[in-house]
C-alpha cells in the first residue's frame, strides 16, 4: 500500500474498518536509499483505542482493546489502526483522532462477525504470481497447518546477518534470505554460512535494480548475472524476490525459466520506512493472517532487535516456521 513516487504512505484514508491485505501496489524499497518518511518519526503519537475511549456509531463500547496497535501516517498525520471487540461483534477499527487528546466518540463502521477481517478468504495470487495457489489461509488452518515464512531481504550483512543467524538458532527456525548477488560475491563466506546453517538462499537480483524498468533482455540478464554468483558457490536457488516487489508478467515467466518461482510475502511491517524495534514488532503483529510471509530487512538493526519478539509473537499465534519454497510447496497445486 505504498507508491513508489514519493513513497507517499496511503495504507489508511477513512476513519473505518481495514483489513490488512498487502495490494499488489507494494513496492519495496531498499533501506540504503530511503530517504523520505524519516520525518514521520517524530510525529506526535495520538492515544491509543482503549475501552473507555471508543464508542461505536451504534452506540457499543469497545470491550477489548488491542494493544497492538499500529501506527501508521496518512498525509504527515499519525493514524492508529487497533484491533478490538465491541459489544456488538464489530471489531479491527481504525480511527483517526483530531490530536492526541481529544479521542472521544469516533464513528466506527460495523466489521464482520464471523471472522477476523484480518483474515483474507484466500492468498492474493500477488504473493506467488508463478503458481497457481490451491490453499486458502483457512483451509490451512483446518488441516492444522499454518506455514509461516520469515524472509530477510536485502543482505548478506556482515555484523547483522550472524546475529540473525544467531536468534533463529536459538528458536531452532529456519527461514529464507533473500540476498543481493553483488553483495553476495563481497560476502561469500558469510552467504555459505547461512546455507550451512540450514536455512534458504533466493535470488534478490543482482544489484536491486527495478525490473520494470528493464526489457525482457535485461531482465534475463540479470537473473542470470545473479544466477551465476550462487551457482559459483554451490547455491542454486528456487525462489526469486524481485526488489521493490516491482515485477511484470515476463518477469515472471522468465524466472520460472530460470528455474525461479515469483514469489513476494503478505505481511510487510515496514521496517525499512518505520525501524524502531518495537514499531516493528507491532506491526509484524498486527499485520498477521494465517501462513503469512514476513517481509523484513536483515540490514536494520530495528529488525534484529524485534526478531526474537517477532518470533514469539508468531508461535503464539500458531505458526509453523517453513522455508519460502516450503511455503510455496504447501499452497500451491504445481
Ligand atoms: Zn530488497
Amino acid at each position: 500500500m505504498f507508491l513508489l513516487a514519493g513513497l507517499t504512505a496511503c495504507a489508511v484514508t477513512k476513519p473505518i474498518v481495514t483489513t490488512r491485505v498487502v495490494e499488489p501496489t507494494v513496492v519495496e524499497t531498499p533501506v540504503e536509499s530511503v530517504q523520505s518518511g524519516q520525518q514521520l518519526a517524530s510525529a506526535p503519537v495520538p492515544a491509543a483505542p482503549t475501552t473507555s475511549n471508543l464508542v461505536s456509531s451504534q452506540g457499543s463500547r469497545l470491550q477489548q482493546a488491542d494493544p497492538n496497535r499500529v501506527l501508521t501516517y496518512q498525509n504527515g498525520q499519525p493514524v492508529i489502526q487497533g484491533g478490538g471487540q465491541f459489544s456488538q461483534n464489530q471489531q479491527d477499527l481504525t480511527y483517526l483522532p483530531a490530536d492526541s487528546s481529544t479521542v472521544s466518540q469516533p464513528v466506527i463502521q460495523k466489521a464482520s462477525t464471523t471472522t477476523s477481517k484480518k483474515t483474507p478468504k484466500k492468498f492474493s495470487s500477488w504473493v506467488l504470481p508463478s503458481r497457481k495457489i490451491v490453499k486458502t489461509p483457512k483451509s490451512l488452518v483446518d488441516e492444522g497447518r499454518n506455514p509461516c515464512a520469515l524472509t530477510f531481504d536485502d543482505g548478506p550483512h556482515k555484523t547483522l546477518d550472524p546475529q540473525i543467524l544467531s536468534i533463529l538458532d536459538q528458536h531452532g527456525i529456519r527461514a529464507t534470505f533473500f540476498l543481493i548477488a553483488k553483495s553476495v560475491k563481497r560476502q561469500p563466506e558469510l552467504t555459505k554460512e547461512i546455507a550451512a546453517r540450514g536455512h534458504e538462499i533466493a535470488h534478490h537480483s543482482w544489484d536491486h535494480d527495478d525490473y520494470k524498468k528493464k526489457n525482457g533482455a535485461g531482465q534475463a540478464a540479470d537473473l542470470k548475472r545473479a544466477n551465476d554468483v550462487f551457482n559459483n558457490l554451490g547455491i542454486y536457488p528456487t525462489v526469486f524476490r524481485p526488489p521493490y516487489g516491482s515485477f511484470n508478467k515476463k518477469t515472471v515467466s522468465l524466472a520460472r525459466q530460470a528455474g525461479l518461482d515469483t514469489f513476494l510475502w503478505t505481511n510487510d511491517p515496514e521496517d525499512w520506512r518505520k525501524r524502531d524495534a518495537a514499531t516493528i514488532r507491532s506491526r509484524v503483529n498486527a499485520r498477521y493472517t494465517p501462513g503469512s510471509v514476513v517481509l523484513l530487512h536483515s540490514i536494520v538493526p530495528g529488525t534484529v532487535k524485534a526478531l526474537p519478539g517477532i518470533i514469539e509473537d508468531l508461535k503464539a499465534k500458531g505458526c509453523q516456521f517453513v522455508t519460502s519454497s516450503e511455503w510455496i510447496a504447501a499452497v500451491s497445486s504445481n
